[in-house]
Protein backbone atom coordinates (compact mmCIF):
# COMPACT_ATOMS: atom_id res chain seq x y z
CA UNK A 1 0.00 0.00 0.00
CA UNK A 2 2.57 2.30 1.13
CA UNK A 3 4.68 4.24 -1.50
CA UNK A 4 8.51 4.79 -1.41
CA UNK A 5 10.04 6.18 2.21
CA UNK A 6 10.70 10.08 2.53
CA UNK A 7 14.13 10.67 2.62
CA UNK A 8 15.56 13.72 4.27
CA UNK A 9 18.59 15.21 3.71
CA UNK A 10 19.78 16.05 7.24
CA UNK A 11 18.30 14.25 10.11
CA UNK A 12 18.02 16.59 13.33
CA UNK A 13 16.35 13.82 15.37
CA UNK A 14 15.56 9.70 15.01
CA UNK A 15 13.28 8.03 17.89
CA UNK A 16 11.55 4.67 17.34
CA UNK A 17 9.22 5.29 14.13
CA UNK A 18 9.43 9.39 14.03
CA UNK A 19 12.06 11.40 11.88
CA UNK A 20 12.65 14.79 12.09
CA UNK A 21 14.60 16.89 9.31
CA UNK A 22 15.20 19.15 6.18
CA UNK A 23 15.40 19.01 2.49
CA UNK A 24 17.35 21.19 1.82
CA UNK A 25 16.81 23.25 -1.66
CA UNK A 26 20.14 25.80 -1.46
CA UNK A 27 22.52 27.88 0.74
CA UNK A 28 21.99 30.98 1.79
CA UNK A 29 24.80 33.64 1.73
CA UNK A 30 25.52 33.80 5.27
CA UNK A 31 25.78 29.89 4.88
CA UNK A 32 22.33 28.68 6.30
CA UNK A 33 19.98 26.93 3.95
CA UNK A 34 16.54 27.49 2.29
CA UNK A 35 14.75 23.99 3.60
CA UNK A 36 11.76 22.82 4.23
CA UNK A 37 11.21 21.09 7.89
CA UNK A 38 9.62 17.75 7.29
CA UNK A 39 8.31 15.02 9.99
CA UNK A 40 7.83 11.56 9.15
CA UNK A 41 6.03 9.19 11.83
CA UNK A 42 5.79 5.62 10.37
CA UNK A 43 3.13 3.87 11.58
CA UNK A 44 4.23 -0.34 12.43
CA UNK A 45 1.61 -1.17 10.43
CA UNK A 46 1.04 -1.35 6.55
CA UNK A 47 -0.92 1.61 5.14
CA UNK A 48 -1.27 5.14 3.14
CA UNK A 49 1.27 7.71 3.13
CA UNK A 50 -1.28 11.21 4.15
CA UNK A 51 0.97 13.87 4.00
CA UNK A 52 -0.56 16.89 5.57
CA UNK A 53 1.39 20.25 4.87
CA UNK A 54 0.73 23.69 5.54
CA UNK A 55 2.35 27.41 5.12
CA UNK A 56 2.65 27.33 0.89
CA UNK A 57 1.48 30.94 2.43
CA UNK A 58 3.78 31.96 5.02
CA UNK A 59 1.17 33.67 7.16
CA UNK A 60 -0.90 30.86 7.83
CA UNK A 61 -0.40 29.45 10.85
CA UNK A 62 -3.26 27.62 12.13
CA UNK A 63 -2.69 24.30 10.12
CA UNK A 64 0.92 24.20 11.09
CA UNK A 65 0.21 24.52 14.16
CA UNK A 66 -1.86 21.42 14.11
CA UNK A 67 0.89 19.68 12.37
CA UNK A 68 3.04 19.80 14.81
CA UNK A 69 0.54 19.32 17.70
CA UNK A 70 -0.43 15.95 16.23
CA UNK A 71 2.73 14.64 15.36
CA UNK A 72 3.36 14.95 18.95
CA UNK A 73 0.59 12.87 20.13
CA UNK A 74 0.74 10.16 17.06
CA UNK A 75 2.15 6.84 18.40
CA UNK A 76 3.98 4.61 15.37
CA UNK A 77 2.45 1.39 17.46
CA UNK A 78 -1.42 2.57 16.84
CA UNK A 79 -0.98 4.24 13.04
CA UNK A 80 -1.10 2.04 10.25
CA UNK A 81 0.68 3.87 6.99
CA UNK A 82 2.67 7.03 7.23
CA UNK A 83 2.10 10.60 8.78
CA UNK A 84 3.93 13.26 6.77
CA UNK A 85 3.95 16.65 8.50
CA UNK A 86 5.19 19.78 7.02
CA UNK A 87 4.42 22.60 8.91
CA UNK A 88 6.27 25.48 7.02
CA UNK A 89 6.38 24.47 3.32
CA UNK A 90 7.61 28.14 2.32
CA UNK A 91 10.07 28.18 5.45
CA UNK A 92 11.56 31.65 4.69
CA UNK A 93 7.88 33.14 4.15
CA UNK A 94 6.88 31.50 7.57
CA UNK A 95 9.78 32.67 9.55
CA UNK A 96 9.12 36.31 8.55
CA UNK A 97 5.25 36.59 9.02
CA UNK A 98 5.14 36.67 5.50
CA UNK A 99 2.41 35.26 2.58
CA UNK A 100 5.31 34.94 0.44
CA UNK A 101 8.73 34.19 -0.19
CA UNK A 102 10.88 37.37 0.84
CA UNK A 103 14.00 35.78 -0.94
CA UNK A 104 12.51 35.89 -4.44
CA UNK A 105 8.55 37.49 -3.60
CA UNK A 106 7.24 34.80 -5.38
CA UNK A 107 3.59 33.42 -4.36
CA UNK A 108 4.40 29.61 -3.98
CA UNK A 109 0.59 28.64 -4.34
CA UNK A 110 1.00 29.60 -8.24
CA UNK A 111 3.62 27.96 -9.69
CA UNK A 112 3.31 24.31 -8.92
CA UNK A 113 4.86 21.53 -9.93
CA UNK A 114 7.89 23.97 -10.20
CA UNK A 115 11.01 23.87 -11.77
CA UNK A 116 14.69 22.82 -10.72
CA UNK A 117 16.55 25.41 -12.79
CA UNK A 118 15.40 28.38 -12.18
CA UNK A 119 14.01 30.58 -8.81
CA UNK A 120 14.54 29.34 -5.37
CA UNK A 121 10.77 29.38 -4.68
CA UNK A 122 10.40 27.69 -7.72
CA UNK A 123 12.93 25.09 -6.19
CA UNK A 124 10.94 24.64 -3.24
CA UNK A 125 7.81 23.43 -5.25
CA UNK A 126 9.59 21.32 -7.21
CA UNK A 127 11.52 19.55 -4.05
CA UNK A 128 7.82 19.40 -2.65
CA UNK A 129 6.24 17.85 -6.34
CA UNK A 130 8.83 15.21 -6.58
CA UNK A 131 9.59 14.21 -2.93
CA UNK A 132 6.72 14.52 -1.42
CA UNK A 133 4.21 14.70 -2.89
CA UNK A 134 4.51 12.18 -5.27
CA UNK A 135 4.70 9.70 -2.65
CA UNK A 136 1.51 10.27 -0.52
CA UNK A 137 -1.68 8.70 -0.95
CA UNK A 138 -3.66 11.45 0.17
CA UNK A 139 -2.69 14.98 1.05
CA UNK A 140 -4.19 17.79 3.29
CA UNK A 141 -2.79 21.20 2.42
CA UNK A 142 -3.73 24.12 5.16
CA UNK A 143 -4.53 27.51 3.99
CA UNK A 144 -5.93 30.03 5.94
CA UNK A 145 -7.32 33.93 6.18
CA UNK A 146 -3.19 34.86 6.50
CA UNK A 147 -2.75 38.37 7.73
CA UNK A 148 -5.62 40.01 5.86
CA UNK A 149 -8.26 37.96 5.61
CA UNK A 150 -10.82 37.16 7.94
CA UNK A 151 -12.90 33.59 6.67
CA UNK A 152 -15.60 31.01 7.49
CA UNK A 153 -13.85 27.85 8.00
CA UNK A 154 -14.04 25.82 4.63
CA UNK A 155 -12.44 22.47 2.88
CA UNK A 156 -11.64 22.98 -0.73
CA UNK A 157 -11.68 19.38 -2.74
CA UNK A 158 -11.49 19.10 -6.36
CA UNK A 159 -14.03 18.77 -9.39
CA UNK A 160 -16.31 15.54 -9.63
CA UNK A 161 -14.89 14.80 -12.97
CA UNK A 162 -12.97 11.50 -12.05
CA UNK A 163 -12.37 9.04 -9.46
CA UNK A 164 -9.93 11.09 -7.65
CA UNK A 165 -11.90 14.24 -7.88
CA UNK A 166 -15.16 12.13 -6.10
CA UNK A 167 -12.58 10.96 -3.46
CA UNK A 168 -11.10 14.37 -2.35
CA UNK A 169 -15.40 15.23 -2.02
CA UNK A 170 -15.19 12.46 0.63
CA UNK A 171 -12.37 13.42 1.92
CA UNK A 172 -13.41 17.12 2.80
CA UNK A 173 -16.75 15.98 3.89
CA UNK A 174 -15.21 13.96 6.47
CA UNK A 175 -12.85 16.45 8.06
CA UNK A 176 -16.15 18.26 8.94
CA UNK A 177 -16.70 21.83 8.35
CA UNK A 178 -20.26 23.49 7.46
CA UNK A 179 -19.24 24.64 4.18
CA UNK A 180 -17.45 22.58 1.37
CA UNK A 181 -15.74 24.86 -1.27
CA UNK A 182 -16.20 22.98 -5.01
CA UNK A 183 -12.60 24.34 -6.48
CA UNK A 184 -14.01 25.14 -9.85
CA UNK A 185 -13.95 28.32 -12.55
CA UNK A 186 -10.41 29.41 -10.42
CA UNK A 187 -8.40 32.77 -11.15
CA UNK A 188 -5.36 31.43 -11.20
CA UNK A 189 -3.14 28.01 -11.82
CA UNK A 190 0.14 26.36 -9.96
CA UNK A 191 -2.10 25.43 -7.42
CA UNK A 192 -0.68 22.29 -5.06
CA UNK A 193 -4.13 20.52 -4.51
CA UNK A 194 -5.23 20.91 -8.31
CA UNK A 195 -1.97 19.62 -9.65
CA UNK A 196 -1.90 16.57 -7.36
CA UNK A 197 -5.12 16.08 -8.99
CA UNK A 198 -3.49 15.36 -12.42
CA UNK A 199 -0.92 13.16 -10.77
CA UNK A 200 -4.21 10.70 -9.62
CA UNK A 201 -3.39 11.80 -6.02
CA UNK A 202 -6.39 13.40 -3.82
CA UNK A 203 -5.93 16.21 -2.48
CA UNK A 204 -8.07 18.36 -0.21
CA UNK A 205 -7.32 22.68 0.72
CA UNK A 206 -8.80 23.72 4.29
CA UNK A 207 -8.95 27.62 4.86
CA UNK A 208 -9.01 28.07 8.42
CA UNK A 209 -8.02 30.73 10.24
CA UNK A 210 -7.52 34.17 10.12
CA UNK A 211 -6.55 37.54 11.06
CA UNK A 212 -9.10 38.22 13.17
CA UNK A 213 -8.82 33.99 14.41
CA UNK A 214 -5.47 34.67 15.65
CA UNK A 215 -6.47 37.72 18.02
CA UNK A 216 -9.13 35.73 19.92
CA UNK A 217 -9.95 32.35 18.67
CA UNK A 218 -6.61 31.19 17.20
CA UNK A 219 -6.84 27.89 19.88
CA UNK A 220 -10.47 27.14 18.37
CA UNK A 221 -9.12 27.19 15.03
CA UNK A 222 -5.78 25.06 15.59
CA UNK A 223 -8.29 22.27 17.27
CA UNK A 224 -10.90 22.42 14.33
CA UNK A 225 -7.48 21.58 12.00
CA UNK A 226 -6.03 19.06 14.28
CA UNK A 227 -9.74 17.29 14.37
CA UNK A 228 -10.13 17.47 10.58
CA UNK A 229 -7.16 15.67 10.55
CA UNK A 230 -8.04 13.19 12.44
CA UNK A 231 -11.10 12.41 10.87
CA UNK A 232 -9.33 11.91 8.00
CA UNK A 233 -6.57 9.36 8.69
CA UNK A 234 -9.57 7.65 10.89
CA UNK A 235 -11.53 7.74 7.50
CA UNK A 236 -7.99 6.21 5.40
CA UNK A 237 -7.96 3.60 8.29
CA UNK A 238 -4.75 4.94 9.24
CA UNK A 239 -6.14 5.41 13.05
CA UNK A 240 -9.00 3.30 15.30
CA UNK A 241 -12.55 4.84 15.23
CA UNK A 242 -15.08 6.51 13.09
CA UNK A 243 -14.93 9.96 12.06
CA UNK A 244 -16.89 12.20 14.20
CA UNK A 245 -20.26 12.91 12.99
CA UNK A 246 -19.96 15.91 10.61
CA UNK A 247 -22.29 18.73 10.82
CA UNK A 248 -24.77 19.79 8.48
CA UNK A 249 -22.76 20.40 5.20
CA UNK A 250 -23.37 23.05 2.12
CA UNK A 251 -21.76 22.53 -1.21
CA UNK A 252 -20.05 26.53 -2.44
CA UNK A 253 -18.08 27.73 -5.16
CA UNK A 254 -15.97 30.77 -4.29
CA UNK A 255 -15.99 34.15 -5.94
CA UNK A 256 -12.75 36.30 -5.39
CA UNK A 257 -14.90 39.87 -5.55
CA UNK A 258 -11.74 42.72 -5.46
CA UNK A 259 -12.00 45.98 -4.71
CA UNK A 260 -11.76 48.82 -7.19
CA UNK A 261 -10.70 51.84 -5.01
CA UNK A 262 -8.43 52.16 -2.26
CA UNK A 263 -9.53 53.65 1.05
CA UNK A 264 -10.90 53.02 4.49
CA UNK A 265 -13.28 49.31 4.13
CA UNK A 266 -16.26 49.26 5.53
CA UNK A 267 -17.75 46.05 5.92
CA UNK A 268 -21.64 46.02 5.21
CA UNK A 269 -22.08 42.28 5.33
CA UNK A 270 -20.76 39.46 8.21
CA UNK A 271 -19.34 36.08 7.87
CA UNK A 272 -21.89 33.29 6.76
CA UNK A 273 -24.70 36.18 6.07
CA UNK A 274 -27.20 35.39 2.80
CA UNK A 275 -26.93 38.31 0.66
CA UNK A 276 -29.20 39.58 -2.76
CA UNK A 277 -27.91 40.14 -5.80
CA UNK A 278 -27.11 43.82 -6.10
CA UNK A 279 -26.59 44.13 -1.86
CA UNK A 280 -23.56 46.11 -1.03
CA UNK A 281 -21.26 43.88 0.51
CA UNK A 282 -18.54 46.86 1.50
CA UNK A 283 -18.22 50.55 0.95
CA UNK A 284 -14.81 52.26 0.30
CA UNK A 285 -14.13 55.87 1.71
CA UNK A 286 -11.85 58.14 1.61
CA UNK A 287 -10.03 60.31 4.35
CA UNK A 288 -12.46 63.00 4.29
CA UNK A 289 -15.13 60.50 4.66
CA UNK A 290 -16.78 60.38 1.07
CA UNK A 291 -17.67 57.36 -0.91
CA UNK A 292 -15.39 56.12 -3.11
CA UNK A 293 -16.69 53.31 -4.26
CA UNK A 294 -19.05 50.44 -3.31
CA UNK A 295 -18.62 46.51 -3.73
CA UNK A 296 -22.00 45.16 -4.76
CA UNK A 297 -22.79 41.01 -4.54
CA UNK A 298 -23.23 39.81 -8.24
CA UNK A 299 -25.71 37.11 -7.50
CA UNK A 300 -27.75 35.40 -4.36
CA UNK A 301 -25.02 33.82 -2.16
CA UNK A 302 -23.19 33.37 1.29
CA UNK A 303 -20.76 35.57 2.70
CA UNK A 304 -17.59 33.17 3.24
CA UNK A 305 -14.64 35.81 4.08
CA UNK A 306 -13.58 39.38 4.02
CA UNK A 307 -10.79 41.89 4.07
CA UNK A 308 -10.36 42.21 7.83
CA UNK A 309 -7.73 45.20 7.73
CA UNK A 310 -9.25 49.08 8.30
CA UNK A 311 -7.62 49.85 4.84
CA UNK A 312 -8.25 48.38 1.59
CA UNK A 313 -5.11 48.85 -1.53
CA UNK A 314 -6.81 49.15 -5.25
CA UNK A 315 -7.67 45.65 -6.23
CA UNK A 316 -7.10 43.80 -3.18
CA UNK A 317 -9.76 40.91 -2.36
CA UNK A 318 -12.85 42.52 -0.81
CA UNK A 319 -15.05 39.82 0.11
CA UNK A 320 -14.94 35.82 -0.87
CA UNK A 321 -18.39 35.30 -2.00
CA UNK A 322 -19.75 31.92 -1.87
CA UNK A 323 -22.29 30.56 -4.79
CA UNK A 324 -24.36 27.94 -2.83
CA UNK A 325 -24.49 24.60 -5.22
CA UNK A 326 -26.41 22.83 -3.08
ZN1 LIG B 1 -3.01 30.31 1.34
Amino acid sequence: MSKQRIELDQVVREEGGKREGYLRIGRKPDGSWVSIPVIVIEGRAEGPTLLVDACAHGDEYEGAEAIIGLAASLDPSTLRGSFVGVPALNYDAFCACERISPIDSTNLNRIFPGNPRTFVTQRVAYAYTERLQKKADAIISFHGGGTVLHLEPLVGYQPQDDEVGRRTRELAQVFGTKVLWRMQNLPFEGVAAVEAKKLGIPSILPEIGSHCGRLYDRRKNIELCGAGIVNVMRHLGMLEGKPEPRPEQIDAELLYIHASDGGIHRLEKGIMERVKAGETLATVTDVFGRTVSTVAAPYDGIVLGFWSLPVIQPGDWSYLYGKILG
